[in-house]
């Protein structure tokens, strides 16, 4: 595979040539898989974006934001054709989508959730209910 003409030697960063030629690989497999429809690669503007890419978010979350840029239902960016360009353009938004649904935070019941559940009746302050806990323990 000659995905690069030019002989730079590869740093071993995550940024390398390799991990940008195997993004590209991987954007254009999803992109078939998931829109059914072949993406041609712009070069040299689509892998010097993809390695600005994997400098800012690395491999595995991009692979993640690729797969919702391609299959998220957004109005912006339905109307477009979900190439890297866009991906760049809603990097960040991809991004925190991602982290949302990645990392959902544990949710904690507040308090007086579960005072009628654990002793009956609503406590009047966090304190008292703690008490109480503290109590019937
Ligand atoms: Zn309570």
């Amino acid at each position: 595979m000659m995905l690069f003409e030019d002989s730079e030697p590869t740093t071993g960063k995550a940024n390398s040539k390799a991990d940008v030629g195997a993004f590209i690989a991987l954007f254009c497999k999803r992109y078939k898989e998931l829109r059914r429809a072949s993406y041609f690669v712009r070069r040299p503007k689509d892998l010097t974006l993809a390695r600005l890419l994997l400098e800012t978010y690395g491999a595995a979350d991009l692979a993640a934001m690729v797969d919702d840029l391609l299959t998220v239902d957004d109005e912006w960016i339905g109307a477009t054709d979900r190439g890297i360009g866009i991906l760049v353009v809603k990097a960040s938004w991809l991004a925190n989508r991602h982290a949302q649904t990645a990392a959902p935070e544990p949710v904690q019941e507040p308090w007086y959730d579960i005072c009628s559940r654990e002793h009956g009746s609503a406590c009047r302050s966090r304190w008292e209910h703690e008490m109480r806990l503290r109590e019937s323990a």
